[in-house]
Formats: structure tokens, C-alpha cells, sequence
């Protein structure tokens, strides 16, 4: 009931919503289906990941551009530092800046197999962009740790370097222990990061890519969750829909409570859940 309450009550909250470059032409529809039905929320941007190689930079930019054109959205492309040399990464920054990019998710991207110490770090990311210009800079933050960090103390200087070298805003991996990310969000104040610390909410839609993703990126999987998909025949994507819209908002409900403002979606480029989310946080068309 207080839940509900606080809910009812909630004024100001902002969402982002973050989408990948598809490579089919279903995905293709489906993307743009979504981008379609989430740009009326009004969010506050909308993001679009890139993976290492040329042709997916072009595909990020192209998608980015679409979407500025189409739905006058603010867009922040995502951009890697692992796999492109400085002057690459300064020309690559200067044409969003000319096509009136304001806001970059700045990474390092994962160490290829083989390499282990890269040459750049998502810091020296965020100094490079703001030798090019003034951007807007959201970095990531790992609130159970990023898997290739010695300890937590360790990773959360990282995330102050990062802020230190202008980014204004960290979304943190996805996670599902509401109080992991509340723990981490007073570290992080306490460290003196000013940057406001974004939860990044997976809206789950299938239940073995997820524990395979959370394997891979040393996010915990709590037992009430792997409990409740036990027994549903895989074809059943109602009832998975409905549980991962459920969990997801049991979570956004107590970070709301407890003053999150803001709320990033890993929308792998679906609507259905993250609109029917917004739409109990408020946000309307
Ligand atoms: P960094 O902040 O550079 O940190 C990487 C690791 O290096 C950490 O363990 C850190 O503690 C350590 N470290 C930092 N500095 C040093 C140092 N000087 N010496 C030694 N260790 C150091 N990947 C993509 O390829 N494309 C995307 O579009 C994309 N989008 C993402 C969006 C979000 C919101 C998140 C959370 C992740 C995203 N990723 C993406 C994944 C990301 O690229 C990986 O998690 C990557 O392994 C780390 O990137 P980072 O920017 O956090 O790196």
C-alpha cells in the first residue's frame, strides 16, 4: 500500500530508452515499431549501442540520425574506445557534434580474446570527447562489480575517474537486487561521485539469454527469480512477459520510493514492457 501510495504521488521522474542497431529486416521493423510507440512518453534520450567493428559504427550513427529525424528525440549514440585509435575516436566524435549529437554513452567495450591490458580506458574515452566538445557524458557503472575489477573499492574509483574527467551521468548494468544498487548509490556518494547514478532496468522477456547475459556479466541472479520460471514451457511468452513486466516493476517501484528519478531501459529493442512500466510511473503520451 505505501508503495502504491509513494507511487500515486510521484512528480519529475524521467526515462531513457536504449535500443541496438538491427540486422535483419523483422528486426528492422521491430525497432522501429518500438522507437515509434516510446517516443511519445517524452523521454529524455534515446540510446543506441555499437559493437566492435566499422560496419556497426555506421549502423549506430544511421539509426541515431533516423531517430532524430523522425521523432525529434534527443539521441546519444554508445561508442567504444577498445577497438579505434584516438584519431579515429576524435573524427568520429566531431561529425556527431556537426550532426548535433549532444550526448555520447562513453565505453571501453569488452577486451577481445587475447588482449589483456587495452590502451584505453573508458576515461580516456571521456577526456578525448571533451577535448572535441562539450558533450553530454553518460559512462557505466557496475553496481555488483565489473567482472574484469580486482575488488569494489577499485571499481568504484574507476567510476570517479570517469566522472572527474566530465561524464554528468552514470547508468549502471542491469541488476535485480534493488538493495545492491541502493548500497552501491550511497558508495558512490560517499566517494564524492557527482554524477547521478542512473539504474539500468532489464525488462526480462526470456529467461535463459538472461542467465546466460548475467553469467557473462557478473550480475547476480537472486533464487526467488530462477524460481519463478521454473516449469513455463518456453513457448509460453504471455506469461513471461507478464512475469518479467512484474519483477520489473516491483523494482521500480521501490527505487522510486527511495528517490530515483531517472530510469534507463535495456529495451532490446521491444516496447511492450518498458511502455506498460512508464505507464505506472506516470508518464503518458
Ligand atoms: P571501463 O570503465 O574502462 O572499465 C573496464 C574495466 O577496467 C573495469 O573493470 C575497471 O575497473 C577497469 N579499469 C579501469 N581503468 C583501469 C586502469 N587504469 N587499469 C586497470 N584497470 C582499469 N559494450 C559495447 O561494446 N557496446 C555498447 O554499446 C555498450 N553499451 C553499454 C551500456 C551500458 C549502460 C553498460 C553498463 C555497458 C555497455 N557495454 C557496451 C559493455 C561495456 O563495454 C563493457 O562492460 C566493458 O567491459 C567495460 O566498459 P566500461 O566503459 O565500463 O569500461
Amino acid at each position: 500500500d505505501a508503495l502504491n501510495q509513494s507511487l500515486s504521488e510521484l512528480r519529475d521522474i524521467e526515462v531513457s530508452f536504449e535500443f541496438f542497431p538491427p540486422n535483419t529486416p523483422t528486426m528492422e521493423q521491430t525497432l522501429w515499431k518500438s522507437v515509434e510507440r516510446l517516443a511519445p512518453l517524452k523521454p529524455k534520450y534515446m540510446s543506441v549501442t555499437y559493437g566492435a567493428n566499422s560496419g556497426e559504427r555506421d549502423r549506430t550513427h544511421s539509426v541515431v540520425k533516423r531517430i532524430q529525424a523522425e521523432t525529434g528525440v534527443t539521441t546519444a549514440p554508445h561508442l567504444t574506445c577498445i577497438d579505434a585509435s584516438q584519431e579515429e575516436l576524435k573524427t568520429i566524435a566531431q561529425d556527431y557534434w556537426d550532426s548535433g549529437v549532444r550526448r555520447i554513452v562513453a565505453l571501453r567495450g569488452d577486451l577481445p580474446e587475447g588482449m589483456d591490458k587495452p590502451a584505453m580506458y573508458a576515461s580516456d574515452l571521456v577526456n578525448l570527447l571533451k577535448e572535441v566538445a562539450d558533450f553530454d557524458i553518460s559512462v557505466a557503472a557496475y553496481p555488483e562489480k565489473h567482472p574484469d575489477a580486482p575488488n569494489d573499492q577499485f571499481d568504484l574509483l574507476n567510476l570517479k575517474r570517469k566522472v572527474e574527467a566530465g561524464a554528468n551521468e552514470a547508468i549502471t548494468q542491469f541488476f535485480f537486487d534493488s538493495s545492491a544498487f541502493l548500497r552501491y548509490r550511497d558508495r558512490c556518494a560517499a566517494a564524492g561521485i557527482g554524477a547521478e547514478l542512473v539504474p539500468g532496468i532489464l525488462p526480462v522477456t526470456n529467461y535463459q539469454t538472461l542467465v546466460r547475459f548475467a553469467g557473462m556479466t557478473n550480475v547476480h541472479v537472486p533464487g526467488w527469480l530462477h524460481k519463478m520460471y521454473q516449469g513455463l514451457d518456453a513457448d509460453d511468452q504471455a506469461t513471461r512477459n507478464l512475469l518479467g513486466a512484474n519483477i520489473a516493476m516491483d523494482m521500480v517501484k521501490v527505487l522510486a520510493k527511495e528517490g530515483v528519478k531517472h530510469f534507463h531501459f535495456y529495451t532490446l529493442n521491444r516496447s511492450e514492457l518498458s511502455f506498460a512500466i512508464c505507464h505506472m510511473l506516470g508518464l503518458r503520451r
